[in-house]
């Protein structure tokens, strides 16, 4: 059974419908890339995952729970750690403390998380809103490992870092992977994307229409729904 799996899910904001019929899934250790242009309905489908967004059809089922109708903390609490899009932390905590207030179980410790940031480990004692773009946005991963996901979803998270730090960061994505964590990722870098990713979907207009390994989704495909 897959850890994750949407099968048919549409959602809604109001009255104006975003998804269409959403398929996705996610097995153990799976490195998973959602992918689509622009107002595809990426951010819609992981709000739908997390319950902050009521899917009014289909099903998500997670780790062999149906998941729609649940409320956000309790879905979380399941096991889903997302990093936003905006690298959400508390401003006026320290690094050290955001980690600790996010720590659920034990796997993941202040050491491991600065052992993969090591530059979150030179920061500890200082303020959040006080670290670079790029700091910031490995702190929202420190925080969202610190609660031991089994599936750690991250919206966006290179978007707008200097490249250097968006290597460090898909750096990080490739060690997480080596230990066998489950993601599901969201990011427009194909070039850094792919070679990560065991699978792919592709959103078109809030429907799933591709769905493959990398190596399928070739230069028409990309150009088709991708627009690259
Ligand atoms: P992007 O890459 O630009 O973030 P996306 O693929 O994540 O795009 P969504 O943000 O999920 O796409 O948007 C899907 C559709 O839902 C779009 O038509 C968008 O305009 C609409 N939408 C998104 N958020 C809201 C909202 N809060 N209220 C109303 N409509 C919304």
């Amino acid at each position: 059974m897959s850890l994750l799996s949407l099968k048919g899910v549409e959602s809604f904001y109001g009255a104006s419908q975003a998804l269409f019929g959403v398929d996705l899934s996610v097995e153990d250790g799976e490195v998973v890339a959602l992918m689509g242009r622009n107002g595809m309905g990426k951010t819609t489908t992981i709000s739908s995952i997390l319950g902050m967004v009521k899917p009014r059809g289909g099903s998500i089922n997670f780790a062999g729970k149906e998941i729609v109708g649940q409320q956000p903390h309790r879905i979380a609490q399941q096991g889903i750690g997302l990093v936003p899009e905006g690298r959400r932390c508390f401003p006026n905590l320290t690094v050290e403390e955001n980690l600790l207030v996010a720590a659920r179980g034990s796997d993941w410790t202040l050491a491991r998380v600065t052992e993969l940031f090591p530059r979150l480990g030179e920061r500890l004692g200082q303020y959040a809103n006080t670290l670079s773009g790029g700091e910031q946005q490995m702190l929202a991963i420190g925080r969202a490992l610190m609660t031991n996901p089994r599936l750690l979803i991250l919206d966006e998270a290179t978007e707008g870092l200097a490249p250097v730090i968006r290597q460090d960061i898909w750096a990080a994505l490739r060690k997480l992977k080596a230990a066998g964590q489950s993601i599901l990722v969201v990011d427009k870098t194909l070039s850094e994307l792919l070679p990560v990713a065991d699978r792919c979907f592709v959103l078109e207009k809030g429907v799933t229409v591709f769905e493959g390994k990398p190596d399928a989704l070739t230069a028409e495909l990309q150009d088709r729904y991708l627009g690259v």
